[in-house]
């Protein structure tokens, strides 16, 4: 049978599990309700299951029987966000101040399904399948960790392509999958600015040495630093988006503290930023007489999508699904993702699917993150048969 119908015919457990998974969302490293749903809606395929010890991930490896050919890796991210769900939806989050809504109950549902009609096609793969449970997307580096506890090499070799799905809960239509070659999405670094001063009387400001005009010179100096320095081809974005400093209108603080977060979408313009608003913030301190600590914490690098994969991903949606299911993007998003790091070293592919329920207008629909985000299951059968056609092909190539 078909892939597309094979998915069809599970598509009413995979939305199970994914309401499953909604109702019960965990955020960070560790997902112990999650990872058990995902174990036992993996027990009973022939693939062999491993966790993570730094991280509450799942590994599984199927091995293709008719041997000799590459390993193709496959992954869904599992964790949730700290937002307070208002959709209203009767499978909504059942814990308070947590949400699945950039929509990775959906990811790892599609992905159990895609390890179901593998498993079923087994026989006929020449190599192997690795699926890859990740939790810590939301900024915690999750798959840094499952590549450090060696993912990519989890069947005995380097895996030779790497597919990822993302769904978005606006701007795509449901079912219209979308990528595009070479940069997929943005580098995101998070910089942590201290402005030292010494704190005194706000009416005697020469006996003090005030943090706050010097910060808030900082954080003009760098929009002109991305204006003067970045090619407008090749764009950087900074934005500081908490400045903190003093207690009241009389008392010049000892310290401002600024948090940044800086995008960008190539690798030579992410090391200059770097380095660049790093020099600036030294020196705007220096030139009153203050010291500044700047510290990047957190950061994703760019999500490169690798030429030909991204190609290969495009073609697959079109023949399987048909070329009204596939939209160009034009332009590479501002987010970020740790599945960069997986492409650092695997070629392989990002590809968005819409998952905006019917009739709403993906124009107006709440985005990814909102507390108003809703995903439609529908989506759940074609996600996974798409992750089993990428495998299937690319084993086949
Ligand atoms: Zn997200
Ligand atoms: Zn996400």
């Amino acid at each position: 049978m078909a892939v597309t119908e094979d998915a069809a015919a599970i598509a009413g457990e995979l939305a199970h599990l994914r309401r499953a998974i909604h109702a019960e969302p965990e955020t960070g490293l560790h997902l112990p309700l999650t990872q058990e749903k995902i174990l036992a809606a993996l027990d009973g395929l022939p693939v062999e299951v491993t966790r993570g010890s730094a991280l509450t991930s799942v590994t599984a490896v199927l091995r293709g029987g008719a041997g000799g050919g590459p390993v193709v890796l496959l992954r869904a991210d599992m964790d949730a966000l700290p937002v307070t769900e208002r959709t209203g939806l009767d499978f909504a989050s059942r814990i308070d101040g947590t949400m699945h809504a950039c929509g990775h109950d959906l990811h790892s549902a599609m992905l159990v399904g895609a390890a179901r009609l593998l498993s079923a096609r087994r026989a006929d793969l020449p190599g192997s399948v690795v699926f890859m449970f990740q939790p810590g997307e939301e900024g915690y580096g999750g798959a840094k960790f499952m590549i450090e506890e060696g993912v990519l090499d989890a069947a005995g070799e380097r895996a030779a392509a790497a597919y990822a799905l993302h769904v978005a809960s606006a701007e795509l239509s449901a079912g219209v999958f979308s990528t595009r070659e070479g940069p997929m999405m943005a580098a995101a670094d998070a910089l942590n600015i201290t402005v030292h001063g010494r704190g005194g009387h706000g009416s005697q400001p020469h006996h003090a040495a005030d943090p706050i005009p010097v910060a808030c010179e900082i954080v003009t100096a760098l929009q002109v630093l991305v204006t003067r320095t970045f090619d407008i081809f090749d764009p950087v974005v900074i934005t500081v988006g908490s400045f903190h400093a003093g207690t009241t209108n009389n008392v010049i603080p000892d310290e401002a503290r600024l948090q940044v977060t800086i995008r960008s979408f190539s690798a030579d313009a992410r090391a200059l930023v770097r380095e660049a608003a790093v020099r600036l913030i030294h020196d705007t301190a220096s030139a009153h007489g203050l010291t500044a600590t700047a510290e990047f914490e957190n950061s994703y690098p760019v999500t490169v999508n690798d030429q030909r994969e991204a190609r290969f991903a495009t073609e697959v949606v079109a023949d399987l699904l048909g070329e009204d299911r596939f939209l160009p993007q034009a332009n590479p998003m501002a987010g970020a993702e740790d599945f960069s790091f997986v492409l650092d070293q695997v070629p392989g592919a990002f590809v968005m699917l819409g998952a905006c329920p019917p009739p709403v207008d993906p124009a107006t629909a709440p985005f990814n993150h909102s507390a108003f985000a809703v995903f439609d299951d529908t989506v759940l059968a074609d996600g996974a048969a798409l992750f089993t056609e990428l495998a299937v092909r690319r084993l086949n190539r």
